[in-house]
């Protein structure tokens, strides 16, 4: 399963705050809008920390599901 923070180019300005705190490093600003470039043999965000979806101002940043609670 691929499991990477999902990204809304629309929406990314650059500023690069999330890969300040990415604990993984798989953030990279490519033609000055965030990229997930997940490193070789580490197909998933381990932490799900996050700390890049809260310290976007952009809401740029988002996961590929949401949880539920009932
Ligand atoms: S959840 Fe954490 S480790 Fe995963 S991409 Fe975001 S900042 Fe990096
Ligand atoms: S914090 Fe948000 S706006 Fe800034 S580089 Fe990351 S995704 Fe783009």
């Amino acid at each position: 399963m691929f499991e990477m923070p999902v990204i809304d180019r629309q929406k990314c300005d650059g500023c690069g705050l999330c890969i300040s705190v990415c604990h993984c490093n798989i953030l990279v600003l490519v033609d000055n809008v965030i990229t997930v470039v997940p490193k070789q043999g580490c197909m998933t965000c381990k932490r799900w920390c996050s700390k890049c979806e809260d310290v976007c101002p952009n809401a740029a940043l988002s996961w590929p599901f949401e949880v539920v609670i009932e």
